[in-house]
């Protein structure tokens, strides 16, 4: 039996009855895993004898009635998240044997709720990349056709919940690293406002941009998991001290005109979107379409910004103090040149050489500035029409998933592809993928709710009350 057909609290509540036990779910997870890891290349390591270790010894606080809010929740994460005493390879060569000598904040605390690590999960490299084909340990495929990819960055993490390996996975989200492979595989994803979870432990793709979230198979998991692993820590200087109060419901949901007309639109994405918002307006609330005129602008400042900063963030990869180092350099310049060269896929390599050329002298004004602007710019409008409407709804994605190679071979292609989800990132706010049915040929689609900065219950009650609809 697999235990992701039920929501964590129904888990705990045979956990608690004694109808269940830790080491079972464990053990269930772990035949997912050798059934189907293989093929889908969803995690890059399993701890499979820790795992199970833990599970006695969280069965038997079970039993002492000690055990945390989360006991015999099992938990995949991210390659780019640190956990102590484990490997964090970023999914990049350059990382090749590095062990973190801390935890990331966000496992710390799920960890010391009793949740089970069972592994590291596949990822593109640094997180650059929308199909999880970009890791350096090779593609993630998607579990409802293997033909198609899983969607990324955070492929491995979605793969997994769909696959039923884990109960939850972890996440990170920088341009909609969780929400499109969550669309893609027909899994709830959830983006936390940037400043609501600690990016302490997090190997930094793009600062002022990441976000760590869940991934499950439940908005009442998502919701949960988030509860745990929010606030701040001391750690990480951009999260925010004070969390506002949940806002009043103003019955108002808008959709932006220029996102749901995108030529790009997959036509059967469009009519299962307007389903949804039939059911919204049966929920009571008016759904109206709005003007963005930046749609244009929004990949463009992405894609500026978070080059500027990877490129900066990326520099601590030189062979000196982790990592891969190259054999027998004959000076400290050859070794820092061969190090990157050697160490750093074709697209992480793209990326840092765009940060650098949009951050030197003499285009620093042209791009890195202009782009500060626009992203002004963009925060304000869409902030504007947050204080009118309680959410911003889209597909999560214009399409569902890609063939394998499909869109390798241009990257504009690729970056095409965040158009819905980037403007959460660029702006800040929380944003929430949940299944939206599947296409003719049997691929998932996600719908996407965009909220106020901290309003994250609010969306979820949302997203909850469309999810039980779904099923
Ligand atoms: N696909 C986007 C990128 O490559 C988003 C990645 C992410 O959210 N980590 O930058």
């Amino acid at each position: 039996m697999s235990y992701t057909s039920q929501p964590y609290v129904k888990i705990r509540e045979k956990l608690l009855a004694g109808e269940l036990s830790v080491s079972a779910i464990v053990v269930s997870h772990l035949d997912q895993i050798h059934a189907h890891n293989k093929a889908l290349n969803a995690f890059l390591e399993v701890y499979e004898e820790e795992a199970m270790t833990h599970a006695v010894h969280v069965d038997a606080k079970i039993k002492a009635g000690t055990a945390g809010k989360l006991a015999g929740l099992v938990i995949g994460i991210k390659d780019i998240l640190c956990y102590k005493g484990h490997h964090s390879y970023a999914g990049s060569k350059i990382l090749d044997s590095f062990k973190s000598t801390f935890s990331a904040t966000a496992v710390q605390r799920l960890l010391d709720e009793d949740a089970i690590i069972i592994g590291r999960q596949n990822c593109d490299e640094f997180g650059m990349g929308s199909t999880n084909e970009n890791s350096a340990y090779g593609p993630v495929l998607n579990f409802a056709n293997p033909a198609y990819v899983a969607g990324g960055s955070s492929g491995g993490s979605a793969v997994a919940v769909q696959a039923g390996m884990c109960q939850i996975s972890l996440g990170t989200d920088t341009g909609g690293s969780i929400r499109m492979p969550a669309a893609f595989c027909g899994v709830v994803g959830l983006k936390p406002t940037y400043g609501l979870v600690s990016r302490w432990g997090l190997i930094a793709y793009a600062s002022s941009f990441d976000t760590i979230g869940p991934i499950s198979n439940y908005v009442s998991d998502a919701r949960l998991v988030l509860d745990i692993m929010k606030g701040d820590d001391g750690q990480d200087s951009t999260l925010s001290s004070t969390i506002p109060a949940v806002q009043k419901d103003k019955k108002r949901i808008a959709y932006i005109k220029e996102v749901v007309e995108h030529p790009s639109l997959q036509p059967e994405i469009k009519v299962a979107f307007e389903a949804q918002v039939d059911k919204l307006r049966a929920l009571g609330y008016s759904v109206e379409g709005v003007e963005f005129p930046y749609i244009d602008q929004l990949l463009p400042t992405y894609y500026v910004l978070t080059t500027a900063e990877s490129s900066s963030n990326l520099a601590r990869f030189d062979g000196v103090k982790f990592g891969h180092r190259t054999a027998d350099p004959v000076d400290l310049m050859q070794l820092y040149k061969r190090t990157r060269q050697e160490g750093f896929g074709e697209e992480v390599q793209r990326r840092i050489m765009l940060g650098t050329f949009v951050l030197s002298a003499d285009y620093y004004d042209a791009y890195y500035t202009k782009a500060q602007k626009v992203r002004r710019l963009i925060q304000d409008k869409t902030l504007a029409i947050l204080a009118e409407y309680d959410f911003i709804i889209s597909p999560t994605t214009s399409s569902t998933a890609y063939r394998l190679g499909e869109k390798t071979l241009d990257p504009i292609q690729m970056y095409v592809g965040d158009l819905f989800t980037v403007q959460a990132n660029v702006t800040g706010i929380p944003g929430l993928s949940i299944p939206m049915g599947k296409d003719s040929s049997g691929l998932p689609m996600g719908f996407q709710l965009m909220t106020n900065p901290f309003q994250e219950d609010k969306m979820l009650n949302v997203g909850e009350l469309l999810s039980d609809d779904l099923e």
